[in-house]
């Protein structure tokens, strides 16, 4: 509701807001500032940029502000007092924006600029959220693969269709960004969040670049984690799986009481295969700590969300206008 008042009081109210979070991209920075207010000026609308510092420990902060003296008419930086997360800094972005379309991106120039005025046109033709997927993924098979799988799983899982939910580059109507913002939501995956609020959503076709400079902030444990907050942020069934796991394990286990009562009747009592015995028990006693920790994974983020703490901190919003 703040970000409301805050946009009814100036006196020009942008179209479209392009939302990047940052960290630790100053190698990124220079051209990235340089391609896109290029694209920015091009629009011909009245257009802002916000970049969330997501509390960079290079010189990230201080090129952002001087972007700010050097474009104030559309440069806007917010600044987080500590690391967030990408998609924290994503929703800092959605809070402080004023645009009617709301363009996200990445710092890295993996999302080529200029494909934006794709994606508005695309919302100009009337969709509400308006994602993209990438023409030739320029990353390695270690990633494509993985997320391949990581796509199919989340589809089933959660039933939200995306094509690609690695690729930032979109672009939401204001209402969506308003209700994603008010989700109040601690631990989400906002393209998947829009996904799951669009009316009417469209998918358009981009480039993709392989990172300017520097490197991926994701490891493979980051990415389990993410993926974590999609499957437990979006569906139940993982939950149900496993008590439907936990069902059959049961039936099954009952079968072979009921054979080893009718085998000991009948042919005597049974020694041999302990070590099948201790396999069989190692694999369950697996399965109900895996149960353990699905269970966990929903509670933590339970937890997280009733403490009610501040979904981030904002130390200060440099802009100009
Ligand atoms: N990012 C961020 N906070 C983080 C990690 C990443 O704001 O804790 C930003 C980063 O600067 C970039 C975007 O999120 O603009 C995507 O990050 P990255 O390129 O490392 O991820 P990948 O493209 O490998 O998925
Ligand atoms: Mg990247």
């Amino acid at each position: 509701m703040t970000t409301e008042t805050h946009a009814q009081t100036l006196t020009k109210t942008p179209d479209i807001s392009i939302v990047i979070p940052v960290y630790n991209e100053e190698k990124n920075l220079p051209l990235l500032f340089e391609r896109l207010t290029a694209v920015v000026d091009k629009l011909d609308r009245p257009a802002e940029i916000v970049l969330t510092d997501d509390g960079s420990k290079d010189n990230s902060l201080a090129l952002m502000k001087s972007y700010v003296e050097k474009r104030p008419d559309i440069m806007r930086v917010v600044e987080f007092d500590r690391n967030y997360g990408q998609h924290m800094a994503v929703m800092a972005g959605f809070e402080t924006a004023r645009g009617d379309i709301i363009v996200t991106l990445d710092a890295d120039l993996q999302n080529p600029p200029e494909e934006i005025p794709k994606l508005i046109a695309e919302m100009d033709a009337g969709h509400d959220v308006v994602g993209s997927y990438r023409r030739n993924r320029q990353d390695s098979v270690f990633r494509t693969l993985p997320s391949r799988i990581i796509n199919l799983i989340r589809e089933r899982i959660t039933g939200i269709k995306m094509r690609d939910q690695g690729c930032m580059l979109r672009a939401y109507r204001r209402n969506i960004v308003r209700m994603i913002v008010e989700s109040g939501e601690t631990s989400t995956f906002i393209p998947a969040l829009a996904q799951f609020y669009a009316e009417r959503p469209s998918e358009v076709e981009v480039e993709h670049a392989a990172r300017h400079a520097g490197t991926s902030n994701y490891n493979l444990y980051k990415l389990i984690r993410l993926n974590f907050d999609l499957m437990t942020g979006f569906s139940l069934v993982p939950l149900q799986v496993f008590t439907m796991v936990g069902m059959a394990v049961s039936a099954a286990s009952l079968l072979l009481v009921v054979y080893m009562f009718l085998r000991r009747i009948f042919l005597g009592p049974e020694v041999e295969g302990i070590f099948t015995l201790f396999a069989i028990l190692f694999f369950l006693l697996g399965v109900v700590i895996t149960g353990l920790g699905i269970v966990g994974e929903y509670v933590g983020r339970i937890y997280q969300q009733i403490r009610q703490r501040a979904r981030f901190r904002i130390r200060a919003i440099h802009e100009k206008n």
